[in-house]
């Protein structure tokens, strides 16, 4: 039985006061144990949630890194420092990054190979436009995407890390994909991991689905057969909500 990941992507919001009341007001989280709760949070709040998620089940995630391990990079922060204060997972090639720093294919591919080098859990994203989607390219897209994000990881590691797909034409914009079309995409990525590595590996590894996930909607997503979790943005965003999405979790599993 895979886990059920929820996490919450808070993107570029919230002052330390605010991270820090969400944090107090989620700490009791109850999640069972085929369920997961990760914050993914600006840099600059990371260690304070790792302090006040300490035993707590929520896990903390970064929401990018360089793939170096240090270096002449400025304002650049690196895998070895990520887990230094006890980040355990890290976002990589969210659609955002990609479209707005230059983030590519293989970039995400080096931050992939890094996090684990480094002893962090890769949550990698893929996803279409909305002309690709037109286009009929969603599928060669994503199997693309995905294959060389996953290259010369070895199959201990594809099996750990999660991919969250993540349609660009549904993120912010309050247009969910349908549960089906959300699972078929899921179920093609679980399709290219089992020509990488075998059946037993694909049928371990994590995918969620992204793109204006909420608490009405993220049952019936839950429900289906490939979908093991959410990235949430704009709903994770209230204590309240990321709770409900949680439990949501739960139940499902
Ligand atoms: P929204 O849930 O706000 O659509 O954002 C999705 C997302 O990009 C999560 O990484």
């Amino acid at each position: 039985m895979r886990k059920k990941v929820i996490a919450g992507n808070w993107k570029m919001h919230k002052t330390r006061q605010e991270a820090k009341s969400f944090i107090e007001s989620v700490r009791d989280i109850d999640t069972n144990e085929q369920t997961e709760a990760i914050i993914c949070a600006p840099f600059v709040y990371l260690q304070s949630l790792v302090e006040q998620t300490e035993g707590t089940n929520i896990k903390v995630a970064a929401q990018t890194m360089h793939f170096e391990k240090e270096g002449a990079f400025t304002g650049e922060v690196s895998p070895v420092m990520l887990s230094d204060i006890g980040v355990t997972h890290v976002v990589i090639g969210h659609s955002e990054r990609r479209e707005y720093f230059n983030e590519t294919d293989e970039t995400v591919n080096k931050k992939a190979l890094a996090a684990f080098k480094h002893g962090l859990i890769p949550i990698v994203c893929v996803g279409e436009s909305l002309e690709q989607r037109e286009a009929n390219e969603t599928l060669t897209h994503i199997a693309n995407q995905v294959k060389v994000a996953l290259s010369n990881l070895s199959d201990e590691q594809i099996k750990k890390t999660i991919i969250a797909y993540e349609p660009i034409w549904a993120i912010g914009t309050g247009k969910t994909a349908s549960s089906e079309d959300a699972n078929e995409v899921c179920t093609h990525i679980r399709e290219v991991i089992r020509q990488l590595t075998s059946e037993k590996i694909a049928s371990q590894v994590t995918i969620q689905y992204g793109g204006s996930v909420k608490p009405a909607n993220i049952e019936e997503l839950l429900k289906m057969s490939d979908i093991d979790g959410a990235l949430v943005g704009g709903a994770s965003l209230e204590a309240d909500s990321f709770k409900q999405l949680v439990e949501v979790g739960n139940n499902a599993s």
